[in-house]
């Protein structure tokens, strides 16, 4: 069984309240994210919880397995705030969330870039990349 997910049942990283219920069923394949903003917060929580084929099949474009690990391995996460959310939800292809994550060594201010696989209201949401201040 991946994880022992079932035998986790501390607060949630992303702050939403029980792990196991908040982004759990996420990473279990349980549930699907329904909002970009659903999506974000499970993809912090799965860099918190070093999740990583969770963060691999939700990224447009996602970065080697070991490459991820080890990317986990070297932040710890201390919490999430979201900031603000455009678009991203039940009836978009498209969205937008800013937010700030902190970590040990600081924060973590970004604006994601999310979408639909295929371009189509049946597809999930996919992490796309970073928005740069001038996109
Ligand atoms: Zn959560």
């Amino acid at each position: 069984m991946p994880g022992g997910f079932a035998l986790d049942p501390g607060p949630c990283p992303c702050g939403g309240g029980e792990y196991s219920r908040c982004c759990g069923p996420f990473h279990r394949g349980e549930r699907r994210a329904e909002t970009a903003e659903q999506l974000m917060r499970s993809r912090y929580s799965a860099f918190a919880k070093r999740e990583v084929d969770y963060l691999r099949r939700t990224h447009g474009q996602p970065a080697p397995r070991r490459a991820l690990l080890q990317a986990c391995r070297q932040t710890t996460w201390l919490g999430l705030t979201i900031h603000a959310v455009d678009g991203g939800g039940g009836d978009d292809l498209e969205g937008t969330v800013r937010f700030e994550a902190r970590h040990q060594q600081g924060v973590l201010v970004e604006t994601s870039l999310f979408q639909r696989r295929g371009g189509s209201l049946a597809g999930e949401w996919l992490y796309i990349r970073a928005l740069e201040l001038n996109d």
